[in-house]
Order: structure tokens, then sequence, then C-alpha cells
């Protein structure tokens, strides 16, 4: 039955939805004690898991419970934030009616409202008390972790329905907020447009992701994909969209020489509260001092989760270790340099759960509480999507291979481009019916 679910998954191209798109038919291909569903949906104004639990938890539950079977896991747990109660009163239903029909039963385990709660290693460890090394997976722990949308589309794969579509938080400062089904490949540009009037780059800033950890949208016209998870509207003078102008623009990068040292970027990391190696402060330091890239301290940049607390929430000198570590991480990757641990056992601080940072805090600090508004579910946009440009890569791994050519006809759900034999990737299908007009070595163009 594993070798079943794993080739419908596969098939249909699923892929870590909150993440990096790591491809699931890969991650499940293990033999972990527990899944773990991360339903924390940390990230201010994101609405997507939320909603997808209120609306299809009886379809979750039940993926969950077969994946459970299929891979004879001793546990499996959907973690989810204790304030989300109509998705927690959906999912107590579900789960109400399905145990011991067909599968054995998940069960519910709540999260306090802090962030960074759904960070995967911070889920874990609140959840089954079990450290992941630094550098390492949940795998290492015995835990398989996966969202909600990826169960959702695990769901759609079961009934041998490939990911064509993908779920969007369109919020910030907008006049409705909307979570809404997006044919991938749609135009970031379209997408904003559902909700935001009148929004262009020239008066707002567009976060891909959420006001935490999103990264600034440069070309409006980018193709939204598989990972797409919310897009923030920010306006230009908002105190939010100016720390991300400073960011972006490097300005933090000059700055290191102003550190003072104070060390409330490293006493909230989330990872360092976990026992990791890393300390933002002593890399801000020797970042300041020009040590060189080589100088092992820098090997702790490895251990950043990029959650953005050191920079959004700790700095009051307005600099950001995360955009540091960021940078050092990248060149480590480029360098092949291997994120190998610098010590062996791992001690959770004793003053952890003191530090964490509610929610409603952090909304406060950012400035984002009017922002702060329900973002209607939306299953089919109310316009026609007429053109995709459709990325050969929206996942760990290579681009996947096209295997159509221009001018041909495909319907919604047709396999565009699969990875070659044996290498890592996944699968990519039409998100609409129509013509192939163009395919680069990036993305696949299809109009209707
Ligand atoms: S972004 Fe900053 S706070 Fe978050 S894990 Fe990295 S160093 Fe720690
Ligand atoms: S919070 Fe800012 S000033 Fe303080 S140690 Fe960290 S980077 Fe330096």
């Amino acid at each position: 039955m594993k070798a079943v679910l794993l080739e419908k998954i596969e098939a249909a191209g699923v892929v870590g939805a909150g993440g990096a798109g790591f491809p699931t038919h890969v991650k499940l291909n293990s033999t972990p004690e527990f899944l773990m569903i991360n339903a924390a949906e940390c990230e201010p104004l994101l609405a997507v898991d939320q909603l997808l639990m209120e609306h299809y938890a009886p379809i979750l539950v039940d993926t969950c419970n077969r994946i459970t079977k299929a891979m004879s896991l001793k546990r499996t747990v959907i973690a989810v934030k204790k304030k989300y109660t109509r998705a927690i009163a959906a999912l107590r239903d579900a789960i109400q009616c399905l145990s011991g029909k067909r599968h054995p039963a998940c069960e519910l385990v709540f999260l306090d409202d802090v962030y960074p709660a759904g960070d995967e290693q911070v889920a874990v460890y609140d959840v089954f008390s079990r450290i992941v090394p630094e550098g390492n997976i949940p795998l290492a722990v015995g835990v398989v972790v996966i969202n909600i949308e990826t169960l959702f589309n695990i769901a759609q794969a079961w009934k041998g329905t490939p990911v064509t579509d993908t779920w969007v938080t369109i919020g910030g400062n907008v006049p409705q907020p909307l979570t809404i089904r997006l044919p991938i490949g749609t135009p970031i540009r379209t997408a904003v447009s559902l909700a935001s009037g009148d929004c262009s780059p020239m008066t707002h800033l567009c976060l891909d992701g959420g006001p935490m950890t999103g990264h600034l949208v440069e070309d409006w016209d980018e193709p939204i994909t598989k990972t797409t998870k919310g897009l923030i509207l920010i306006p230009r003078t908002h105190y939010l969209g100016l720390r991300y102008l400073n960011i972006s623009r490097g300005v933090t990068r000059n700055a290191v020489a102003i550190c003072c040292a104070c060390l409330q970027c490293t006493e909230i990391c989330p990872r360092y509260l976990l026992g990791h190696s890393i300390e933002p402060k002593r890399l801000m330091v020797a970042a300041a001092e020009g040590l060189e890239r080589g100088a092992h301290i820098f090997r702790m940049a490895h251990f950043c989760c990029e959650c953005g607390l050191c920079d959004l929430w700790a700095c009051f000198m307005n600099l950001s270790p995360r955009w540091l570590n960021a940078k050092i991480k990248r060149e480590f990757q480029q360098a092949g340099e291997p994120a190998t641990p610098l010590k062996t056992r791992w001690n959770v601080h004793p003053l952890r759960e003191a530090r964490k940072i509610p929610t409603a805090r952090l909304k406060s600090k950012l400035q984002i509480r009017e922002f702060d508004r329900p973002a209607r579910f939306v299953e089919t946009p109310d316009i026609e999507i007429r053109q995709v440009r459709v990325p050969l890569r929206q996942h760990i791994g290579v681009p996947a291979a096209p295997c159509v050519k221009r001018g041909d006809r495909v319907k919604k759900g047709d396999l565009l481009a699969a990875p070659r034999n044996g290498e890592l990737g996944a699968r990519i299908h039409s998100s609409i019916s129509g013509r192939i007009t163009a395919i680069t070595p990036q993305s696949i163009l299809v109009e209707r």
C-alpha cells in the first residue's frame, strides 16, 4: 500500500507546499515512527492552512489516517494552534466520524500562539520533546513533517488529480483580503489584482510569503508556484515596508559595524534556544571585525532558519543578522559545504519558555494589526486566467525536463515536464487547458 501511495504522490507532482518544495514522494519514502501534520501556520496574516482545515477536514483526516496505515506509523498528530477554534471543531468532528472505521485515528496536539510555532524543528520539540540535531531534518529523530496544503494535495493525488493549483492568501493593505485557489503559473500581478484594488509596485511592496519570512517580489509578472502561500501588500512608506527596503538594499551590510553586541538577537533566536550552535550576535560581531568567511564561527550560519526574529523583532539598531546568515548560507551552498554539526549534544535553554514571542505582540511590533482581517475563502476566481507561465523548477532538485513541444494543445492536468531518470525533482502539469506557446529553460507558457 505504501508503494501505491508513493507512486500516486510522485505521479501528481506533490511537493512540500509550505517551504522549499521538497518532493513529497521522496520525503515519505522513509521509515519514521511518527507523522506530524504541521498546521501551526504561524506567519501573521496567512490563512491558507486554517481555511483548508475548516473546509476540508474530512478529507484531510482521512488522508492522514491513510498515510498512517500505509507507513505503519506509531503515532500521527495534527499540530494546530489552539486559537484556530473553527478549524479544531471541524477536525474534531472528522476524527470522531472516521476513527476506527477504516484506519487508525490521528490525534490533535495544540500549540501556543507564538512565533515561530510552525518552524518544523521548534514544532517537533514542542510536540515530541525531541531535539532535531543542528543541520539535520526531523527524520533524524523519527518524525516526518508535512503541512496542511501538502496533505490536501496528497488527498487529490490519491484520487489521481495532479497538483495544478495552489492556495494563496492575498492580504495586507488591501480592501478585501482573500484566500483563493489559483492555477500555478498565474502572474503575481493578476493574483494581486483580485484583492488589491489599485495597489501597484509604485505604491506597495509585495511580499511572497508572510511578513516575517517573505521575500520582496521584484517583478510582479513572475508566476505563482506550488510553494506560494501568501502575497502580502505593504505600503512602501509603512514601517514594515521601510524595513524590507532597508534589508533588500543592503543598508544593513554596511551597518554591521554599529552592532553594539547587546545580545538581544541571540537571546530570542528559536534555534539558539533549542541548543543549536547559532548565535546571531557573534556572527554580526565577527562580520564587523572583518573575519574571513572561512573562519569557523561563520559555519553557525548553516543553522539559521531565517525566521526573521533577530532583525524584525529584536534588533533596535535596525540590523539584520538574518540577512547576513542567509548570504553566508548561500555562499556555503555554492561552495558545496555541508551543514556539519558543530557539537554532538543539544540542551534546551532553561529560559526558552519565557522567551517565546506572542504573535499578538509581534503584530504590534510590525505595525500590521490593522491588516489582520479575515481572508475570504474563494475556491474559484471570478476571472478566467488566460495565460500561465509554469516554472520547470518549483521544488528542491533539478528542473523538470519538458515532455511537450511548442504548438501542442494540452488539457488542465496534462503532464508538461518530468524529472529525468534518477534525478531529484517533481513532475509539472498544465494548470489550464490551452496551447503551448513558448518553452524556455525556465518555464512553459500555456495560453487558452
Ligand atoms: S533569522 Fe535570526 S532569530 Fe531566526 S534562526 Fe536565524 S539567527 Fe535565529
Ligand atoms: S540585536 Fe542588533 S545590535 Fe544587538 S547584538 Fe544583535 S545585531 Fe547587534
